[in-house]
């Protein structure tokens, strides 16, 4: 189930898939989004407080639900109850939903004092930098990754 309250949040989620390179797209298509409303008055969530940033929690902050619960397999929700930083928040949202269908399995470095937190904010802040077009030079392990996720590492077809 999506629900998606505000022309703010459509308007910013189109914007991110724009942003976001065909092939990566396909592979978070099954992301469900929960936007512009308070996912524990919908009864969706409890209350949980995000260690990582004082003073927030479910109610107020951007986050992804991972779709593999430990009895279940659900789809993965994207949770944005404000309208904040909304495109950046919603590519950074889908790198979680890609690393989850990558089985967590890729370790990137951090690129922002955020994703230094966690090998998971990690790998989302890679994804959404690269996607804003940001280009490590000295990462080539990186770069090289994302490429190939999008496809732009196989030559182009000569005739
Ligand atoms: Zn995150």
């Amino acid at each position: 189930m999506s629900r998606i309250i505000g022309q703010e949040f459509t308007d910013a989620l189109q914007e991110a898939h724009r942003m976001i390179p065909a092939p990566i797209l396909a592979r978070v298509a099954h992301a469900q989004y929960f936007c512009g409303s308070d996912p524990v008055s919908a009864g969706l969530e409890d209350e949980t407080r995000f260690d990582l940033i004082p003073g927030e929690t479910s109610r107020t902050w951007p986050h992804t639900l991972y779709g593999r619960h430990s009895t279940t397999v659900v789809a993965p929700r994207i949770v944005h109850p404000n309208p904040l930083w909304t495109v950046a928040m919603f590519v950074h949202e889908l790198g979680h939903v890609l690393d989850e269908a990558l089985d967590f399995e890729i370790n990137l470095n951090p690129v922002t004092e955020y994703a230094m937190n966690n090998r998971r904010e990690a790998f989302a802040e890679s994804f959404m930098w690269w996607c804003f077009g940001q280009v490590w030079d000295h990462d080539a392990y990186a770069l090289g990754f994302w490429e190939r996720m999008s496809g732009q590492d196989i030559p182009a077809e000569r005739h």
